[in-house]
């Protein structure tokens, strides 16, 4: 069910990069949409590193995440979090969920094997192994959530109507990975409840991760939040920024954060914006009406 704000409960968004490095203009924008969109609703705006996977993290990328916002003019409300110091609540919710969750012994090679057989359409689905018990001799890697043959439908506020069928389309999907980590699934509905986030505002890239979230939230009986995905930022060759596409850094030494990184940003959202900006305070004073005007 969307959560409808009552006149108590006010419009709060959050932006929650993982720190495997700093901010590039992919990461940027999407900070800038999640700001834009509660400012533009006179809401509140939290910041949460998504610093579980610990094998990816960066040190000192938190930092200097942090310090880039502040750099841009952004910023958050409240204490930031970190969810590598939340991790009790995901063991809770993993407790909470009981039988609809079972333990994993594939490795990566066995599902990929077993996908092979089930030819390219169901290339991403896992393909169930497990669901009826780990074979003899074998041990428990992961857990998994059994998810339903059935149609989970959400409305973005940008791409409109969506809707995805769980087990023919994903498959039963990892909450705890086989190195001992909480998957973002799991941690990311928990933390978007507990932090009583309204409006998610997020890169198009995790729209499709939208209705296993939605799925967790109504198993978990947690409010559902409003979400609205913007595009995603790409190279010349087509592929989305990120540290393993070699994005750079938009916060570098040299660069004119207002012209370089913080106008482009609201150009590739769509934002209609003038050339008479000179300083980063008369940005935002013109980005927050024209996000208003383009997506409210
Ligand atoms: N931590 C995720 C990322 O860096 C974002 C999670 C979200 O916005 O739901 O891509």
């Amino acid at each position: 069910m969307t959560r409808h704000k009552t006149k108590h409960q006010i419009y709060t968004g959050r932006f929650a990069p993982s720190p495997t490095g700093p901010l590039h203009m992919g990461s940027l924008v999407a900070a800038m949409a999640s700001y834009l969109d509660a400012k533009a609703h006179d809401g509140i705006w939290l910041l949460r590193m998504e610093d579980l996977d610990f094998d990816r993290n960066v040190k000192g990328a938190d930092q200097h995440i942090l310090q880039s916002l502040e750099r841009c003019g952004m910023q958050w409300d409240g204490e930031v979090t970190w969810q590598s110091q939340r991790q009790a609540l995901y063991e809770t919710a993993l407790q909470k969920l009981g039988n609809n969750v079972y333990p994993c012994a594939c490795s990566r090679k066995e599902i990929a094997d077993s996908r092979l057989r089930m030819g390219e359409a169901a290339s991403q689905v896992y393909p169930g192994t497990c669901r009826q018990g780990i074979a003899p001799g074998k041990v428990a890697r992961a857990w998994r959530l059994q998810v339903p043959d059935q149609v989970i439908a959400f409305t973005d506020r940008l791409c409109g109507k969506l809707s995805q069928n769980l087990a023919q389309e994903v498959g039963d999907f990892v909450l705890k990975r086989a190195d001992g980590f909480w998957a973002y699934q799991l941690a990311v509905v928990v933390d978007d409840a507990a932090q009583g986030i309204t409006d998610v505002v997020r890169g198009a890239d995790l729209i499709d991760s939208t209705a296993r979230q939605i799925y967790l939230q109504k198993l978990l009986g947690l409010p559902t939040p409003t979400y609205l995905h913007v595009p995603v930022v790409t190279n010349a060759h087509g592929e989305k920024l990120s540290k393993q596409t070699g994005a750079l850094a938009f916060d570098r030494d040299g660069v004119d954060i207002l012209h370089e990184a913080l106008l482009p940003a609201a150009r590739f959202l769509g934002l209609k914006m003038d050339d008479s900006v000179d300083d980063i305070a008369t940005f935002w004073s013109k980005a927050i009406p024209a996000w208003r005007e383009k997506f409210l």
